[in-house]
């Protein structure tokens, strides 16, 4: 019993697998939901930083053309000045003042001697340029846009300039403009600042992998890991890529080409602060299911309660098969599906079973095979049952008259013969609460429920006068002799005392000349 205690139930068992899978399943739809959404995530962004790179680059491309035509405009304008300095100081300070598109403006001679510079406290005029950009400038008489490079006056800047032709066709010089790269400059108003709050920044790097713009001024200038290399910036002018950020973190990037000077601007957001929204996007996923996952669980609970009910019912009632009414409570219990309901079936066939043997095993030990009568252990048991109930009888003992002699004369085949018709005759004679029991041989007793001494002795007389009357086959008649004695709960005397009586009052009913009978108590 211990045992079985300690053992899970069937509705532990389905309630764990419902839990179980409700579990896993919640736990499944979170982790393909948080698949899905970083995707979305990581996707959109390297989408959008490719897209604002890309209209980035475009805007920078617009404002090199408008540089450059600018300046072209000037350098017309000058082929045709005599060249007074007041107009030329004029020409940059407008230049400089009207479009905002460049921190410095000079105009330079053929040997790169200033002629007229803006703002007029770099102090430069009249000084011989120095800078890289001014002397490629020289050297190539063309239009150029230069590497950065530092300035005369020690300005980190890019440099646009124009050549200068007069109309005979003499190289008369440069005019030309310069972007800061260290101080406030077009670029600021171009590429912008506001995009830095969500961990997002912004780089241009020219083909050296130099930075030419970053929020972070101290590294402009300086050389960094391209983030873009060269083969994917010739592969397309335009893309987004994962990358791994200057300070070794992984990055989503989108980057962009501008044409004219093959800057690349690539705009960069670390992948953490892209995926930084996606718990409360698990957590909201989590808060919308876990009420129908309460839900299930306690439908699943209820439905293992119901499941598991009748077999629960059905085991307890196993191990009290052998009780009083087992199978009415059996019975009654609700099966309401196939299994139960089959082994509620077999079990109750089973106890139907285990019952009818008992009965016939019963049956089989309790009574003579011969005759069918009662033989001695099936009488102990009813009078157990008399001496607990306090039931008073009579016993009639009875006794064929002279058998010796027929088994002698006819056979002993004939003999029993004549014990199973006498066996009979008694149960015929006999009424229906009266007992009969083959006491051995052609000896039988007789038990009366209730009788008095006036019918034990009228019941005795009429079972004589009909064994007396019956013709037997070859035999012809037979003859009984009957003793008589009684037992009732208040007596004193034990009841083995009562049949002791019984047979002493047949022995003197022999005596008597046989075929008569004679009560105990009536006995000399
Ligand atoms: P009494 O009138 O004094 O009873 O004379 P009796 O011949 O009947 O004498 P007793 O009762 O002593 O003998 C009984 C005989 O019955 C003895 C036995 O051979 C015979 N007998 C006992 N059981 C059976 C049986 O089952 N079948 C047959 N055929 N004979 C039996
Ligand atoms: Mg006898
Ligand atoms: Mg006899």
């Amino acid at each position: 019993m211990r045992l079985n205690r300690l053992k899970t139930d069937l509705r532990t068992l389905i309630t764990l697998l419902a839990v179980a899978s409700i579990v896993i399943t919640l736990a499944n739809s979170l982790y393909a939901s948080w698949r899905v959404q970083r995707e979305v995530l990581i996707d959109n962004t390297l989408e959008a930083n490719r897209v604002y790179a890309t209209k980035l680059a475009s805007t920078t491309e617009v404002f090199f053309d408008l540089a450059r035509s600018q300046l072209s405009y000037s350098a017309s304008i000058l082929s045709e000045e005599s060249g007074s300095e007041s107009r030329l100081q004029d020409e940059v300070d407008r230049l400089r003042g009207q479009t905002h598109s460049f921190n410095s403006v000079v105009i330079a001679d053929s040997r790169g001697w200033v002629r007229a510079i803006s703002p007029e406290s770099l102090m430069l005029k009249g000084m011989q340029l120095s800078s890289s950009a001014a002397k490629q400038a020289l050297a190539e008489r063309k239009s150029l846009i230069s590497q950065p490079g530092l300035s005369t006056a020690n300005n980190l800047l890019v440099f646009i300039s124009r050549p200068i032709w007069s109309k005979s066709g003499g190289y008369l010089g440069f005019v030309g403009g310069s972007i800061y790269l260290k101080k406030k400059s077009v670029l600021d108003v171009l590429l912008g600042e506001q995009f830095y709050r969500d961990g997002s920044s912004l780089y241009v790097i020219d083909s050296e992998n130099r930075l030419l713009y970053h929020q972070d001024r101290s590294l402009v200038g300086k050389t960094i890991d391209p983030l873009i290399t060269r083969q994917q910036r010739k592969e397309a002018s335009n893309g987004r890529l994962e990358v791994v950020m200057p300070d070794g973190k992984p990055g989503l990037a989108g980057y962009a080409v501008v044409p004219s000077t093959g800057w690349t601007i690539v705009s960069l957001k670390p992948t953490a602060a892209t995926l930084l929204p996606l718990n409360s996007l698990l957590l909201q996923v989590l808060k919308n299911s876990v009420p129908f996952a309460l839900l299930t669980v306690i439908l699943a609970l209820l439905l293992a309660r119901r499941i598991a009910f009748p077999l629960w019912q059905l085991a307890r009632k196993a191990s009290r098969m052998d009780t009083k009414n087992v199978s009415h409570e059996i019975n009654s219990i609700r099966s309401w599906y196939y299994e139960s309901s089959q082994i509620k079936r077999a079990m109750l066939a089973g106890i139907a079973l285990m019952q009818d043997k008992i009965g016939r095993l019963k049956s089989e030990t309790q009574t003579d095979p011969m005759t069918g009568l009662l033989n001695r252990r099936g009488l102990y048991a009813v009078l157990d049952y008399f001496l607990s109930a306090r039931q008073e009888f009579a016993v009639l003992a009875l006794d064929i008259d002279r058998f010796k002699r027929v088994n002698d004369t006819f056979g002993h085949a004939v003999g029993d013969k004549v014990i199973k018709t006498v066996a009979e005759q008694l149960a015929k004679t006999a009424r229906r609460s009266d007992i009969i029991c083959r006491n051995g041989g052609e000896e039988f007793l007789m038990i009366l429920p209730g009788a008095d001494r006036d019918i034990a002795l009228m019941i005795a007389e009429r079972v004589r006068e009909h064994i007396e009357q019956i013709r037997l086959e070859a035999v012809g008649h037979v003859t009984v002799s009957v003793g008589i004695s009684f037992w009732a709960p208040d007596d004193e005397a034990d009841m083995h005392q009562t049949f002791v009586q019984a047979d002493d009052a047949l022995y003197q009913a022999k005596n008597a000349g046989r075929n008569c009978v004679i009560v105990a108590q009536d006995a000399p």
